[in-house]
């Protein structure tokens, strides 16, 4: 990939964003004595884009929240560019992870705008006029730029949830985790945010994506892991994982899905 092709959410004055490599060795988590992640690999170079998927209850949630230190794992360890995050300061760490969940998470009572540049000023400590700046262009970059005024409640489940990767994204994360970004909106509005999701892996960032949408995990992974039971039972790239599953518990899996 081009340089040029790479700047993508960020062009337009900001550097191009700097995609890390995550990896994710051995994990381990139990709540109590339930083990919901039993040694869960995941390797997801720079660029990179991996889709998790797997039957509900299997740990993908859990997962992803270990990734961003929202849960410490009993046991393993995560590394971003090679270096372990574990011991570090949790929200240095999640000012590089940005997260995008089901329900959005946007604060109701404040605007778009101020939903953008609130934690640009307290995370980044931008100044008002650089805050409101790079809240706007990015806002622009999400098609939403005329809903900077707006609350939230009054736009669609589509527009909330393109304001809440915009809102990631104006961080400069060097990874982005979805988890099923897609599965809380109507279905006429699902395309729309996938797209998003679709230019953001083209442009290079490095994504771990929980979906149900296994046209998308087709189309934008590199690597499809399959979660069943706390387990990432298969992982491949898509064609294998779709065209020729191995384990009997991702076949029947995928006979269900698809
Ligand atoms: P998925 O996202 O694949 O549907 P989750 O990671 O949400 O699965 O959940 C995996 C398992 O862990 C489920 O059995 C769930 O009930 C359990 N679990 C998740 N969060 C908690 C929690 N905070 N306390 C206790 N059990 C939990
Ligand atoms: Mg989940």
């Amino acid at each position: 990939m081009s340089d040029e092709e790479r700047t993508g959410p960020a062009a337009g004055g900001e550097p191009a964003f700097s995609p890390a490599g995550l990896t994710a060795r051995d994990i381990h988590l139990s709540f109590g004595r339930t083990k919901v992640l039993r040694g869960v690999d995941l390797d997801v170079p720079p660029g990179g884009t991996a889709c998790l998927i797997g039957p509900s209850g299997s740990g993908k949630s859990t997962f992803l929240r270990t990734i961003n230190r929202l849960l410490e794992p009993d046991r393993g360890d995560i590394l971003l560019d090679g270096v372990s995050v574990l011991d570090g300061d949790p929200d240095a760490l999640r000012r590089q992870i940005g997260m995008v969940f089901q329900q959005f998470n946007l604060f109701p009572h404040m605007s778009v705008l101020r939903n953008l540049t609130l934690p640009l000023r307290r995370i980044r400590r931008l100044s008002a006029d650089e805050a409101e700046e790079t809240a706007r262009r990015q806002l622009e970059l999400v098609g939403l730029a005329d809903k900077a005024g707006a609350r939230p409640g009054s736009l669609s489940g589509g527009q909330q949830q393109r304001v809440a990767i915009a809102r990631a994204l104006a961080m400069r994360p060097r990874v982005m985790l979805f988890d099923e970004a897609t599965s809380a909106l109507d279905p006429e509005l699902v395309k729309g945010v996938l797209g998003i999701m679709s230019d953001l892996s083209r442009q290079g960032m490095t994504m771990v994506v929980v979906t149900h949408e296994m046209g998308f995990a087709r189309e934008v992974a590199d690597t499809v892991a399959f979660l069943d039971r706390g387990v990432a039972v298969e992982s491949g790239p898509p064609e294998q994982i779709f065209d020729a599953p191995r384990s009997p518990r991702l076949r029947r899996f995928l006979a269900d899905v698809l």
